[in-house]
């Protein structure tokens, strides 16, 4: 099945299940072809199906996107997939604050802050590649709070350790 461009979403999807995204996500892992992937909670911005889950597989060598859609947030295949795309210590706890810019504290400060409030959040890794990032060929993070404008850093390379901080306060690891 595919979809034309949805408004939230630039890009064009086909819709698969769960076992879909592990199997093209595995494949292109395997074969060194570059994918990345999204969670778009059910108010993100990006949301090709607002109310629901997407979890948003990008083949950017194969130019193709898969999208699988969820009542509750896809954390176990989030899980399974992070340390394909981000090494197998995406989410193992590191020195806390060892080379993080003063910019990258506030924005860990301003997460955690709402994470303690109970306000919902979720955040975009973009890879330079990435269909839904509009910088020039930076890395972006992309930070969404309920009730305030997004945020977003862009980098020269792949801010692995901030990112780590943020996946950790994402899965309630921290
Ligand atoms: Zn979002
Ligand atoms: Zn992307």
């Amino acid at each position: 099945m595919c979809q034309s461009c949805h408004s939230g979403l630039p890009l064009r999807f086909e819709v698969v299940d769960e076992a879909g995204i592990v199997a093209a996500a595995t494949a292109a892992h395997e074969s060194g072809q570059a994918w990345h992937f999204h969670v778009l909670a059910p108010g993100c911005t990006f949301s090709p199906k607002p109310g629901a889950y997407t979890f948003l597989l990008e083949l950017t060598d194969a130019k193709r996107a898969l999208c699988a859609y969820y009542d509750d947030r896809p954390t176990a295949v989030n899980k399974q997939l992070l340390p394909l795309l981000h090494g197998v210590d995406a989410l193992a706890e590191k020195k806390a604050g060892a080379g993080l810019s003063d910019e990258d504290e506030a924005l860990l400060a301003t997460i955690e802050a709402a994470a303690k409030a109970g306000t919902g959040w979720h955040h975009h890794m973009m890879f330079p590649a990435c269909g839904l990032n509009t910088s020039d060929g930076k890395w972006r993070l992309f930070v969404e709070i309920a009730g305030s404008e997004p945020k977003l850093r862009d980098y020269a390379e792949e801010p692995s350790l901030v990112l780590n901080r943020i996946e950790r306060l994402y899965f309630g690891l921290t």
